[in-house]
């Protein structure tokens, strides 16, 4: 097996433990090598605690290529992206861990196309990494690092550009935040507030502790969203990750509607305009995109789980938009990378263009159940299964690129192995209640046949 660094989204590991300052330093040295001498490159961070040392790590990695480096401090992740692009970068580095607990750190590494780099990229910068084959400049093509400031500024004037901003002011919205005390906290109620909205921003003080809540916006910790929003009569609740790229929404009664609701709520929108006919989204997603898509001739492209692939795809196809199930939205006319601000302005544009609650859109669009079950399986059988389960679905309408996921007209199953646990999850979907019961027990039975055959050859 090759050594790898990357993930499904960057470099992540403890701080101080995985990610050292030794270990920044070389991986600035790989990507600075990856980029080469004198490449424009910006740098920025989130605000955990360990970000600074490791930012200060990395640039002496990078400077010590020969890079000039860029310094854009304290930023979401999609800010990083948009000034990368428009700026002119030959590349970007974000040190952060996104959505992982507060130990966590790690590092994003874009494109001078403002995506992160595909996989071949991350293989390059990889071997230079395990190879240590690193341009060392010599001292008089050292560059010193330049600020860049106004980002902040220039991306929310991006964001606010594909909206219809006279017609969200009219409206006087108000909406909580909730940033989780991540750098979502230094432009989404700036983006709000230029909207015309009353603001009411919880937990919204950057703190590397996470003192507020985990980082992660799940539904358990959105509870102080869905109070305030109560609280103060507001229209909206918005939550985002660490690093802002995601957007978890509550409607105006404070319930917590997960990203395959709001995600199909912009999909459907666009295409009612006849913007796009193509949709990119992950297996994850629900089997209501291909209904939905369908009903406006629009085509669904499958992929694998993870923001990268998605960005990638989306390019490859020339889908205008995507989503992901857990609140990443991609809005390529503003950029192709999941922006957490993007899809607040998108679902406030949709409220004001159609004088509608956050419910009663939602209310409009199919429901769906969702039943998740979970089947055991040792790890060294896990490819034997798959193999398994890819003959045992022959002949279904199904999709073998990440586990397999086998489309019904009133439903869908999804099995994937853990990358974690030695168990095989199954995630089965369906119209009612009692059909997503009956998908789950046909395939966690699937499963059960097949590790049982598997382990008995
Ligand atoms: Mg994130």
């Amino acid at each position: 097996m090759t050594r790898r660094l990357f993930g499904t989204n960057g470099i992540r590991g403890v701080a101080n433990e995985e990610i050292t300052p030794e270990f920044s330093v070389r991986i600035g040295q790989a990507i600075g090598t990856f980029f080469g001498l004198g490449s424009k490159i910006l740098v920025g961070m989130d605000g955990r605690t360990s970000s600074p040392m490791i930012k200060a790590a990395v640039e002496a990695g990078l400077a010590s290529a020969g890079v000039k480096v860029f310094d854009a401090e304290m930023l979401p992740t999609p800010a990083l992206q948009y000034a990368v692009k428009h700026l002119g970068m030959d590349g970007g580095v974000m040190i952060t861990a996104s959505h992982n607990p507060p130990e966590f750190n790690g590092i994003k590494v874009v494109y001078s196309d403002g995506v992160e780099l595909d996989r071949s990229r991350e293989e390059e910068v990889e071997r230079i990494f395990f190879e240590q084959s690193f341009e060392q400049a010599p001292w008089h093509k050292l560059h010193d690092p330049k600020k860049v400031s106004s980002i902040l500024d220039l991306y929310v004037d991006a964001v606010k550009s594909h909206v219809d901003v006279e017609a969200i002011r009219k409206r006087g919205y108000t909406v909580v935040v909730d940033p989780g005390n991540g750098v979502g906290a230094l432009t989404t109620p700036k983006l709000l507030k230029e909207l015309g909205c009353r603001v009411v921003a919880i937990n919204s003080a950057i703190d590397g502790s996470f003192p507020g809540r985990l980082p992660e916006p799940t539904p358990e910790n959105l509870g102080l969203l869905s109070e305030t929003v109560k609280a103060v009569d507001a229209d909206l609740g918005v939550a985002h990750d660490g690093d802002a790229d995601r957007a978890i929404f509550t409607d105006e009664f404070g319930e917590v509607h997960w990203g395959d609701e709001t995600g199909i709520l912009v999909m459907e929108h666009l295409l009612r305009q006849g913007k796009g006919n193509v949709v990119v989204t992950p297996v994850s997603s629900s089997h209501i995109v291909e209904d939905i898509a369908r009903k406006y001739g629009a085509r669904v492209v499958w992929t694998k789980v993870g923001s990268i692939v998605v960005s990638r795809t989306m390019l490859k196809e020339g889908a205008i938009y995507s989503y992901e199930e857990n609140g990443g939205i991609f809005y390529k006319p503003h950029q192709p990378v999941r922006d957490g601000a993007m899809a607040v302005a998108l679902v406030l544009n949709i409220m004001a263009s159609t004088g509608k609650t956050l419910s009663q859109l939602l209310r409009e669009q199919p429901k769906v159940y969702l039943v998740k079950k979970k089947v055991k399986c040792p790890n060294e059988l896990k490819e034997k299964v798959l193999e398994e389960l890819v003959k045992k679905t022959e002949g279904m309408k199904r999709i073998t690129i990440d586990g397999v996921k086998v489309l019904f007209n009133d439903g869908a199953v999804l099995i994937r192995p853990s990358g974690t646990e030695p168990i095989y999850r199954c995630f089965c979907e369906g119209y009612t209640e009692e059909r997503a019961r009956e998908l789950a027990e046909w395939g966690v039975n699937l499963i059960s046949e097949a590790v049982k055959k598997v382990s008995s050859s």
